[in-house]
């Protein structure tokens, strides 16, 4: 296939930072170049035109092009379930969620909503996820077939749980070991296709099932942990109940081995001194999940405690009982929870938290996250002006804070123009605003 040379504003982080504001690399008039399904060049549109004369040219150039954005904790069975009324999490998990995950034993509807489910991820711009599906296998299987037809980047594996839950949503230790192992040798690095061992959380998995979770964590290193913690008050007290003989939340996983680099905790709203530490320690990572824990009422993330121990963040929807699948609005409702502690969450570090901080986070940066030659070809064309009134707010300036911001409180998917993933388009807007 012949060369491809995309032409537009250029915005991404080519490092790993601790300064996103003074590290980001734009273009005002930049241009990429994609060969098969992966960026082969980048830098500005004159130079790269020169060297690749033959390459087919795409004029983006009133856009902007930036990396596809990184969602680190979702549940995929929830995107149907999105909005519904009034719970704190334990009534929320009794009353939605359940009912609605035993629905995806069926392969033809677990097949139907992975589609429904990626096809609102490219809309809104997010090419990976590190995915919920349900205890099901069937759940598992129907989201990787999904993302291996278009060569997507996925992270999913079967959720755990074998107490506390429904009967007809529990499984045992024997089986969860049985099919986890069953599906990472099935699925893991297989194309783009990674494993993440799935611990609903620690009040419905028994210590046996922790444990044998564990001993996967320790044989297959480079799989993914994903799990919740320290979400809301009542969960903490009720994993202390369950669980006195450990030294807190964080130590419940700690002790069956499920703390370490790539083992992804969604919310840590409420951590203590101790927790901090050892998450730093263990280069762990935090999805910090704005718009879900305003909704579920959980707590204010605390970002700069994470800043003063070195802990790696990400921001992440949690759909559905976040309330968006797009992260650039799910950073501006981070930035609102961070504006309610007196801390700071600037734009360019919104972004950066959902590209290329996410990627090396998750030790994948490089292939996703950034717009480097040798990565995928995942990125998204945005329009920042797509309407009357960003037209107005962006008139006089479009820095990248000035567009970003934008983005994050007054826009949506309208401003998703085209999701490309792996060198072709997923997804293209259809209507003009
Ligand atoms: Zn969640």
């Amino acid at each position: 296939m012949k060369q491809q040379l995309i032409r537009a504003k250029l915005l991404h982080f080519p490092t790993a930072s601790a300064q996103p504001d003074t590290d980001v690399v734009w273009y005002r008039d930049g241009a990429i170049v994609v060969s098969e399904d992966k960026i082969v060049a980048i830098g500005e549109f004159a130079t790269i035109r020169r060297n690749y004369p033959d390459a087919r040219l795409r004029d983006y150039s009133q856009y902007w092009v930036m990396p596809g954005l990184i969602d680190s904790h979702l549940h995929f069975p929830q995107t149907e379930m999105l909005a519904c009324y009034g719970e704190q999490l334990l009534n929320w998990l009794e009353q939605y969620t359940f009912p609605t995950e035993r629905r995806f034993e069926d392969k033809t509807y677990a097949e139907a909503m992975a589609g429904v489910f990626l096809r609102q991820l490219f809309k809104n711009g997010t090419t990976t996820g590190l995915v919920y599906p349900t205890v099901h296998s069937t759940s598992v299987d129907a989201l990787f077939t999904a993302a291996t037809d278009i060569n997507m980047a996925m992270i999913t594996g079967k959720v755990c749980m074998d107490t506390n839950s429904p009967e007809n949503l529990s499984d045992t230790p024997q089986i969860a070991a049985a099919e986890s192992e069953r599906l990472i040798q099935k699925w893991h690095n297989k194309g783009r296709n990674l494993y993440a061992l799935t611990p609903r959380f620690a009040p419905t998995s028994s210590r046996e099932q922790l444990a044998v979770l564990g001993e996967l964590a320790s044989q297959y290193e480079d799989v993914f942990i994903q799990t919740h913690l320290s979400e809301n008050k009542k969960e903490i007290a009720w994993v202390n109940s369950l669980f006195p003989e450990r030294n807190g939340y964080l130590d419940v996983y700690d002790h069956y081995g499920l703390v370490r680099p790539r083992a992804v905790f969604g919310h840590c709203v409420h951590l203590t001194d101790n927790e901090w530490q050892r998450m730093a320690e263990a280069q762990a990572t935090i999805a910090f999940c704005p718009t879900s824990n305003l909704f579920l009422g959980s707590g204010l993330f605390p970002i700069q405690r994470a800043r003063e121990y070195n802990v790696p963040v990400t921001l992440a929807t949690d759909v559905g009982a976040g309330t968006t699948f797009n992260l650039f609005r799910t950073y501006g409702e981070g930035y609102k929870v961070c504006q309610l502690q007196q801390q700071r969450l600037s734009p360019l570090e919104g972004l950066y938290l959902i590209t290329q901080g996410a990627a090396c986070a998750h030790q994948l940066s490089h292939s996703i996250g950034n717009l480097n030659p040798g990565t995928y070809a995942d990125f998204i064309v945005v329009e920042p002006r797509f309407c009357e009134l960003t037209e107005h707010r962006l008139k006089s300036q479009e820095t990248p804070e000035d567009v970003l911001f934008a983005l994050a409180m007054l826009s949506d998917d309208r401003a998703i123009i085209e999701t490309w993933v792996a060198g072709k388009p997923q997804y293209k807007r259809q209507e003009k605003y």
